[in-house]
């Protein structure tokens, strides 16, 4: 048997219910913040994220799937929308001239990561984009929006994690000073962080290594580098968040792995999830659109990890029950009947009625089984008499009643059943 490559899964029938609610929940409320939906291709340029998500990041080092078509040009299945996004409006003149632009999407993304609990090698995104908005009032609305999302699907249970990078001015003096601090104790740092310490130092900050948080304790934090901007942007966010009642802890250690970010970051954990407890996060980023070729166009955004919501739903018991597939079952003495059995499913369909008809030619008897397994509300049934006097019977299932009616009727059947 070929089985489906490792860190991929088959979403079936079964669980399409528990997709549907939450595909649902962002169509909704996307739409009540005036954000609309923007499709781009699975595949781009590796340029796309090379230039954009950084060099020294594990997305780019070791997590892209990255192929040479056969024309010769460099493939990346996405890893994640944002720069793809980015490509995207620049390329359509989206949010160019500083137009206000608000624009969500839903899709899969690829990632080469060791697959485990809540964490797949194709996952899918949901996430929403505030483009051309520089202002504090822009990062609280999409943290605003994350948060209408996460309560409107019943999760009362998680944490918002907030933390501020700062301008690249004071992002990149604390730099400086990080670095100096950690060279001292660069032989006792992991491999990954010793790597990290010409790369990207800031990233060593959010390492899982017990040792590396250690050395990390004493470190300077970037709170004491910011400038004075910096800080008043970050505090109107937190009032914002503070009057609209959203409960958040800062977190100085918050960096989040894109090179991409700046000024206000944030991150959705929580404890259903175990190890990988992070089911969404964002943050600003001001240059992003310079780096792949537009115009300035400061912007904010956010993703939420869609198998993880549904893994937190599932353990808080808020799965979708799995909804009755039809209404009423056709039942039909005889297949020269199979025809006009059809054209009534058809009327039925057209009354917004969800309706079987028997495919596997299965006795009179047969039919009446199946359709108590399927649990069909109704029976509608077609034989010979019936046909003869222009009538159908009508058997309603739980009750056991069963009635005839003219043909005529069937165009009034919502007053019937
Ligand atoms: P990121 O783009 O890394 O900020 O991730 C945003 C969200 O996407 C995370 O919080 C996760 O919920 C989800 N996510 C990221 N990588 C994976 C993965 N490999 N498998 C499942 N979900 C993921």
């Amino acid at each position: 048997m070929i089985r489906s490559p490792r860190g991929t899964k088959d979403i079936l029938p079964d669980e399409i219910n528990d997709w549907q609610n939450i595909e649902d929940v962002f169509r909704r409320i996307t739409k009540l913040f005036g954000y609309k939906e923007i499709r781009t291709p699975i595949f781009e340029s590796t340029d796309v994220f090379s230039r954009s998500i950084g060099e020294s990041s594990d997305i780019v080092n070791k997590e892209m799937y990255t192929f040479e078509d056969r024309g010769g040009n460099l493939i990346t299945l996405r890893p994640e929308m944002t720069a793809a996004l980015v490509r995207a409006c620049i390329q359509n003149s989206l949010a160019n001239r500083g137009s206000l632009e608000k624009l969500w999407y839903f899709g899969p993304f690829f990632r080469y990561e060791r697959p485990q609990k809540g964490r797949f090698r194709q996952f899918h995104q949901f996430g929403a984009e505030c483009l051309s908005a520089s202002t504090p009032e822009s990062d609280a609305e999409v943290v605003n929006l994350g948060i209408s999302i996460i309560k409107e699907l019943g999760i009362n249970d998680y944490t918002l994690l907030i933390n501020t990078l700062g301008s690249n001015e004071s992002r990149q003096v604390y730099r400086e000073q990080l670095t100096t601090y950690l060279k001292k104790y660069e032989s006792d740092l992991s491999e990954d962080s010793q790597r990290r310490l010409t790369t990207n130092p800031l990233r060593i900050l959010d390492s899982k290594s017990e040792k590396d948080q250690e050395i990390i304790s004493d470190a300077p934090t970037l709170g004491e580098s910011l400038d004075d901007e910096s800080k008043g942007r970050f505090d109107k966010v937190l009032e914002i968040l503070t009057e609209l009642d959203i409960s958040f802890s800062i977190s100085d250690k918050l960096v989040r792995g894109l090179d991409y970010y700046s000024h206000t970051v944030f991150e959705f954990q929580s404890n259903e999830l175990g190890a990988q407890d992070s089911f969404g996060g964002g943050g600003r980023y001001d240059g992003l659109f310079e780096q792949l070729g537009g115009k300035h166009t400061p912007s904010v955004g956010f993703a939420f990890g869609v198998e993880r919501l549904l893994l937190i739903l599932e353990s808080i018991g808020k799965s979708q029950e799995s909804d009755n597939p039809y209404d009423i079952y056709i039942i039909t003495g005889d297949k020269k009947y199979s025809g006009f059995s059809f054209k009534v499913a058809n009327i039925l369909r057209s009354k917004n009625l969800k309706v079987y008809v028997d495919l596997m030619d299965k006795s009179f008897k047969s039919q009446f089984k199946e359709s108590n397994k399927l649990n069909c509300k109704y029976t509608l049934i077609i034989a010979e008499n019936e046909i003869k006097n222009n009538m159908f019977a009508l058997k309603n299932m739980k009750t056991g009643e069963q009635e005839e009616y003219s043909l005529e009727a069937l165009s009034d059947i919502k007053e019937i059943i």
